[in-house]
């Protein structure tokens, strides 16, 4: 019987392990954290629920309403009227327990530990040799273990190590920060079925920032690419800045960080080593939507698994596993394509996010957006609407020039009237907690001890990540 490691219990690995272990195949899913809360705003399609059977308690919110905000401050709502549609907000550690723990209920082996070298065999073809330190017994230390098997799926996200060892190649990242900041009542209850999305030099020179709500506080962050790393805390501090007056009295209770692929990796199958999600660098532009695209990797890299080894009785060659890499560059190559376009169109300078804010207030581009991101499907559009968006994009494009804001201001609170926010504000009710930046160098209460801000770009020093805590 075929032997199969996954390396990684994100939704790429567990998504994978469910496939493998509902087969029969013989599965081993390694994850070096089972409580991990991996840096993520949780953003999900609805499209995901019902394709992974996901139970509604693993979505803390349902938004039908995303706040798009332009550098200006102008702000156009995208609004879904069907209450049976939403974008699903999670907790990360939530979702990936939950997917992790199904994938074992269904005979996949779950290990508690940390795959540290790959012995690939002759020109990596294998049989591979995982080493690993085995925390199952809950020491801190661990047990030095080792594990033969016929085939890996690499599902260990952006710092992967079985990208390493197959030598698939580099890839960009972004990098990405994110604080969780729990909100007052008032507050909290404005972002009850709405995320807001913030687009500005001020908050970022090449993507957007982001206030995502989950269970009992609000997820705010941004992102940039990795030339511009040094500018992340600064960046956050814009957002912090303008949403300032919705985030009155938040206090910070986790700090995070980690890098986002940019694209796919040079080489995704080498030998019998398989990547998927953001190992194999699955993250579209313009959104940074990772959670599906991991999840789907990882289901039909191991349903091709089982149907190139006639459910587990031979070993797939490489050829038979790259049939799957073929399958998912024509499934949603188109999809990256045109959102690095539009990427690269509309998150360029102040002048293109006015337009794109702007050209978001028309009800085609609404559903069009809604359409595509919901159900991950191309929509088609009638030559009427292709040509109305193109004058819209013109139009909005001409006009953004002289939209384009000189500095940037804080939005208004939306619960509570200018004066009681100045009043608020008179006694000191920014955000407590978080990151210090040199910009401001203000003084500012300590980062909580359960926080921890980490920015990896090696395995070696995730490895070392400080214990996070939970919400
Ligand atoms: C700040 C931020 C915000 C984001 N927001 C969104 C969003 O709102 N919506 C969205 O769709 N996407 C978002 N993304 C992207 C999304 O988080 C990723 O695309 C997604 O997590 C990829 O899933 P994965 O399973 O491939 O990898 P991961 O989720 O990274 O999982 C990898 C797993 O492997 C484990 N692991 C790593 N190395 C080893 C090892 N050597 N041994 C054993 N285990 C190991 C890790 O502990 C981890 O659990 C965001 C990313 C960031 C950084």
């Amino acid at each position: 019987m075929l032997r199969v490691a996954v390396v990684g219990g994100g939704p790429s690995g567990s998504c994978a392990a469910e496939v493998l272990a509902k087969a029969g195949i013989e599965t081993w899913l390694f994850e070096r954290k089972l409580d991990n809360a991996k840096p993520c705003g949780g953003a999900i399609p609805l499209c995901m629920v019902a394709e992974f059977d996901l139970p509604e308690s693993i979505i803390d919110r349902k938004v039908r309403n995303m706040r798009m905000i332009s550098p200006s401050n102008r702000e156009v709502d995208i609004h879904l009227d069907n209450q049976d549609e939403y974008i699903g907000m999670c907790r990360r550690e939530v979702l990936d327990a939950f997917l992790r723990n199904r994938a074992a209920d269904l005979g996949a082996h779950l290990v508690n530990g940390l795959v540290t070298k790959i012995d690939t065999g002759t020109a990596r073809q294998g049989p591979y040799t995982l080493h690993y330190t085995d925390y199952s017994s809950g020491e801190a230390t661990g047990e030095p273990r080792t594990l033969e098997v016929d085939l890996i799926v690499g599902a260990d996200g952006a710092n992967s190590r079985v990208a390493r060892a197959m030598d698939a190649g580099d890839y960009n990242v972004a990098i990405a920060f994110q604080e969780r900041i729990k909100l007052p009542p008032e507050e909290m209850a404005y972002y009850e079925d709405l995320a807001e999305m913030y687009v500005g030099t001020d908050v970022s020179p090449d993507f957007y920032a982001w206030v995502f709500p989950k269970f009992d506080h609000v997820a705010v962050g941004t992102g940039t690419m990795q030339k511009n790393q040094s500018l992340i805390k600064g960046l956050q501090q814009g957002i912090r800045e303008r949403a300032a007056k919705r985030l009155l009295k938040g206090e910070v209770i986790k700090v995070e960080a980690h890098p986002i692929p940019e694209h796919p990796r040079p080489r995704r199958v080498v030998g019998r080593m398989a990547l998927v999600g953001d190992a194999a660098g699955y993250v579209t532009k313009s959104s940074g939507e990772g959670i599906y695209f991991a999840a789907k990797s990882g289901r039909m890299c191991a349903e091709q698994i089982v149907a190139s080894s006639a459910g587990g009785s031979r070993i797939p060659t490489e050829a038979d596993l790259k049939v799957y890499i073929k399958k998912w560059d024509k499934l949603y190559g188109p999809t990256y394509k045109v959102l690095e376009i539009l990427q690269n169109i509309f998150y360029s300078n102040d002048a293109a996010r006015e337009a794109f804010v702007e050209m978001c207030d028309d009800k085609d581009v609404q559903r069009l957006t809604f359409d595509s991101y919901l159900y991950k499907r191309v929509v088609t559009m009638n030559p009427w609407q292709q040509l109305k968006l193109t004058c819209l994009t013109l139009g909005a494009v001409l006009r953004g020039q002289a939209l384009a804001p000189s500095g940037y201001r804080p939005v208004p609170s939306a619960v509570r009237s200018a004066a009681e926010v100045e009043a608020m504000e008179a006694v000191g009710a920014a955000i407590k907690g978080g990151i210090r930046t040199p910009q401001t160098a203000r003084p500012s209460v300590p980062v909580p001890e359960t926080s921890s801000v980490t920015i990896v770009t090696g395995t070696q020093e995730e490895e070392r990540e400080p214990a996070l805590a939970g919400k």
